[in-house]
């Protein structure tokens, strides 16, 4: 049986972790589960669940630990035999160890991207709130402006996308993601991905195959290729 692939992506706000992840796991057919995705689902539903987080969601505020691992653990659970890819969990260093006590990651990949670079990223971006579905403006505009492509409803634009907003949620997210890095450091899983050049372009930088980065422990695809990216440890 061909080895499973378990990975995870960490980005700060703007730095494109939604769709360069859903690349990742078309390209390499990994299950896509995305956190933020769940947690919209069970709103939309109005489940039990749903009511307790829609609070800190709306508001953009970290669901509790516990709650976030009722929600996935499960779900990873039911997927044995999968490989899959993480969107947005693990958060916290508590999500990562509880996620840790039941599957061994073999790829955790962080994005590093310039602070100029998500400021125009972040100012660009429109999003639809039911669905979670994000635009920008410059690189993956709607098909009809101010538009959700598939509803046709009113896109927003977030208060916390302003500049100094995002200099408090950059903070705030590298204070949460740290220990989490260093925890998969110590396990020998992180791998950081640098964006050197500014680009507001994600299509120019990735999955285009250029320089290929090794990932560990996937043997069909040994190769992640980056566009001017380099990987660091
Ligand atoms: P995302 O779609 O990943 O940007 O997530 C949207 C929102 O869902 C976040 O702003 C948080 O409020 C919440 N959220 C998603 N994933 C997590 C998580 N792992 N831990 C806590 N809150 C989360």
């Amino acid at each position: 049986m061909a080895k499973l692939f378990r990975t995870a992506i960490m980005g700060p706000p703007g730095s494109g972790k939604g769709t360069i992840s859903k690349r990742i796991a078309q390209n390499f057919g990994l299950q896509y589960l995305s956190s933020g995705h769940f947690l919209r689902e069970g709103i939309a539903a109005n489940t039990d669940a749903g009511v307790l987080v829609k609070g800190y969601v709306e508001r953009s505020m970290l669901v509790p630990d516990h709650l976030m691992s009722r929600l996935m653990l499960p779900r990873l659970e039911q997927l044995t035999g999968h490989s899959w890819l993480l969107d947005g969990f693990p958060r916290t260093i508590a999500q990562a160890k509880a996620l840790n006590d039941i599957f061994q990651m073999d790829l955790v990949i962080s994005l590093n991207i310039p602070f100029e670079t998500l400021r125009e990223r972040v100012s660009d971006r429109w999003i639809h709130p039911a669905s979670g579905r994000v635009y920008n403006m410059g690189f993956n505009p709607p098909q009809v402006q101010g538009r959700d492509d598939v509803t046709g409803e009113p896109l927003i634009q977030h208060a916390d996308d302003r500049p100094e907003a995002l200099q408090a949620r950059l903070r705030h997210y590298k204070d949460v993601a740290k220990p989490v890095m260093n925890l998969y450091k110590c396990l020998r899983q992180e791998k950081r991905i640098t964006q050197q050049r500014r680009s507001s372009k994600q299509t120019a930088w990735f999955p285009v195959q250029r320089h290929p980065v090794p990932v560990l422990g996937y043997r069909h695809r040994p190769h992640l290729a980056l566009h001017q990216l380099s990987s660091q440890h």
